[in-house]
């Protein structure tokens, strides 16, 4: 059983033999870095410490909803490669990854299906323009250009023009997919314009298949792995009593001078211990960094807060009384610049910005793993916080107006019993989905990821407040990877340290 009352508890750490040894540690946030953290001081016998964690569960942005016939994601979904990939790494033994076999279908707004050729020159020209990928053809056309949207914008037009001149159809099907690239584009690096992705990138790739599914069981796989619950739960480690959730952190008070950090808690309690490892994610460390840290925090820690990036994205799932479509297949829909200009006098409702609906900003729907009722579909870009914050009747009905629209000449589309749906970017826990490396961030020169994991020090030199999670990880940043690299490299850091104290 969690904690999720600590008042019933005395708030003091439990005395120890060894005290000197033994230090007491603050976790701060329960996703995959705090509990890489905690799992790696617990088996190196550092047993003097919590986790606070504000939500009323553990996982973070690993959030496995058991939906339908087994657990969908609301939150990270896939495992993105294998070599170098702690993730896959650790659970390669034990079987439970899949490779995501989907056949990949663009779907016009006259219901007909886009020619596979004209899909994968789309597919082509979004991995060339990835900042992560270096394409001579691109660099030679935009190296003087910061952004992956001014890249885009200048190459998209010119490219497919040329390559489709002798044939009008596959031209005009292509610029109308323009729309649905960009969003396509925005979708994997979460951010909200790619006017402020940034075309250098120090993000790395896992090599290996980049679309591991985890068939049904969902990304918590991981967390229990950790805490030794999968697979033998006999050997489960003591941590179900460390954790306090509904435990939200308001202030972190560190002085050099000292050697104790004090922390308060929004429903006032306090705690004082000699470190903290803190791990939540960017997007709340720039709504709250300035009253979170007494005092301020250095300068290059907020500047790196204020310039990596972090945006989100928008996930819907619904279930059906039974599988309608074709359940091998993704869609991605694209509106012809005709039948988008009707979408608002047709379904009104929901966000509209620059003259466009939500219902252009939606990248692809498929079927959940080991789910055949589940269609899952994915909204990107500038929309998505007010998304957010619409009905479930409004994201139903629009999703429904979309699936008639697109599928309903070739499938006999059922209205959903269920809807089960993502808010990462008003949930003030996360402000967000993950971090990107955003223009501001590239063009100062500076490594970002690198200064928000520096920790914050006493006088004497040792750490007080240690920084953890994924947009602390120089190159793997925005991945449940990266988040479970910097735990464990932050408790290395403690056990190190004392280590050369003995
Ligand atoms: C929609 C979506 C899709 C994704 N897809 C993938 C994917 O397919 N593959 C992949 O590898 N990664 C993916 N990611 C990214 C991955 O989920 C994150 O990189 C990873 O979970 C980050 O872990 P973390 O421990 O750094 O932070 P978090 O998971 O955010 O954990 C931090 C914890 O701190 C808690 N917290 C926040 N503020 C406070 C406070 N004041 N006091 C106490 N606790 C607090 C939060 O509630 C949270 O539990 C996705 C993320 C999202 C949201």
């Amino acid at each position: 059983m969690l904690n999720n009352n600590l008042l019933l508890i005395p708030i003091l750490f439990l005395p120890v033999t060894n005290a000197r040894y033994n230090p007491s540690i603050l976790i701060i946030g329960a996703g995959p870095s705090g509990i890489a953290a905690a799992t790696k001081l617990l088996k190196n016998n550092f047993t003097n410490l919590r986790i606070f964690e504000a939500e009323n569960r553990i996982g973070g942005r690993i959030r496995s909803v058991k939906f339908g016939d087994s657990f969908i994601d609301l939150g990270a979904e896939w495992c993105h490669g294998e070599k170098d990939n702690i993730v896959y790494e650790m659970v390669n033994q034990y079987d439970v990854l899949m490779h995501t076999n989907l056949s990949y279908k663009l779907v016009y707004s006259n219901g007909k299906y886009i020619d596979d050729e004209v899909y994968q020159g789309l597919l082509d020209f979004a991995e060339n323009i990835d900042a992560s990928v270096t394409n001579e053809g691109t660099e030679k056309n935009c190296g003087n250009l910061e952004s992956v949207g001014e890249c885009f914008q200048k190459l998209f037009n010119a490219s497919f023009s040329k390559k489709y001149n002798t044939e009008p159809q596959k031209l005009r099907v292509s610029l109308d997919s323009k729309d649905w690239l960009e969003h396509y584009t925005a979708l994997y690096d979460s951010t909200f314009s790619l006017l402020d992705l940034s075309r250098k990138s120090d993000y790395k790739r896992c090599e290996g298949d980049l679309r591991l599914n985890w068939n049904g069981r969902g990304f918590k796989t991981i967390l229990e792995l950790m805490m030794q619950k999968f697979p033998d739960s006999s050997k489960q480690l003591p941590i179900d009593n460390k954790i306090f959730l509904k435990k939200e952190v308001t202030r972190i008070s560190w002085k050099g001078n000292s050697t104790k950090v004090l922390v308060r808690c929004f429903d006032d309690t306090t705690v004082e211990v000699d470190h903290v490892i803190f791990t939540p994610s960017l997007g709340v460390l720039k709504a709250s960094y300035k009253s979170l840290f007494e005092p301020s925090l250095p300068a290059d820690k907020v500047a790196a807060i204020r310039n990596f990036g972090f945006g989100a994205t928008f996930k819907v799932a619904f279930h059906f009384p039974k599988t309608w479509w074709n359940a091998s297949e993704l869609y991605g829909f694209v509106w012809s610049s005709d039948d988008e200009r009707r979408i608002i006098a047709d379904f009104p409702e929901g966000p509209i910005k620059n003259g466009k609906s939500w219902l252009t900003a939606s990248v692809k729907f498929f079927q959940a793993e080991n789910n055949p009722k589940v269609l899952i579909g994915f909204f990107a870009a500038e929309m998505v916080p007010e998304l957010e914050k619409e009905s479930d009747k409004v994201i139903t009905d629009g999703c429904m107006y979309l699936f008639k629209t697109f599928l309903g000449a070739n499938y006999t589309v059922l209205e959903p019993d269920a809807i089960i749906r993502s808010s990462w970017y008003n949930n003030r826990h996360f402000r967000g989905t993950y971090s990107y490396e955003s223009v501001k961030g590239k063009t100062n020169g500076k490594r970002y990821p690198q200064m928000l994991g520096m920790p914050l020090e006493y006088e004497n030199g040792t750490p007080a407040v240690l920084f953890a999670g994924e947009a602390t990880h120089p190159y793997y940043f925005s991945t449940v990877h990266a988040a479970i690299e910097t735990g464990y490299r932050e408790a290395d850091r403690l056990i190190g340290l004392y280590r050369q104290k003995v």
